[in-house]
């Protein structure tokens, strides 16, 4: 399964990346066009974040808008359906402007060390 091996890539960097840190989030940005299915990505990445710092995590997917262009009147309309898609203003051919294929990790959520509560404020050490 493809989203099962992009599951197991994720899992690789994360730990490589925060060796030892607990992971609660991790949000994946994901184009129209990366032929990946959302559920089945969910389900992979319970099966690979099992045994490891991952485990428990949650997997955001977050679907990257492919922007588009009106081959007619050149309006742009950002889609989040694979082409063909027509302009909704014209009903002209929507052209993609992007390849729409990005996988791109963006944010990871780790665990406070600290104790639990806002970490927003640091008193300065008294000298
Ligand atoms: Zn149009």
């Amino acid at each position: 399964m493809h989203e099962m091996s992009i599951a197991h890539e994720i899992v690789q960097t994360v730990e490589d990346t925060l060796p030892g840190r607990r992971i609660l989030t991790v949000t994946l940005q994901v184009g129209v066009l990366a032929a990946v299915v959302p559920e089945a990505l969910q389900f992979g990445w319970e099966v690979a974040t099992q045994r490891t710092a991952l485990a428990g995590s949650r997997l955001v997917v977050d679907l990257q808008p492919l922007p588009a262009r009106c081959l007619d009147c050149g309006a742009h309309h950002p889609t989040l359906r694979p082409p063909p898609n027509t302009c909704p203003d014209c009903t002209g051919d929507l052209m993609p402007l992007a390849e729409g294929r990005e996988l791109r990790l963006c944010t990871v959520e780790i665990e406070d060390d600290g104790p639990a509560g806002p970490a927003v404020e640091q008193e300065p050490s008294s000298e």
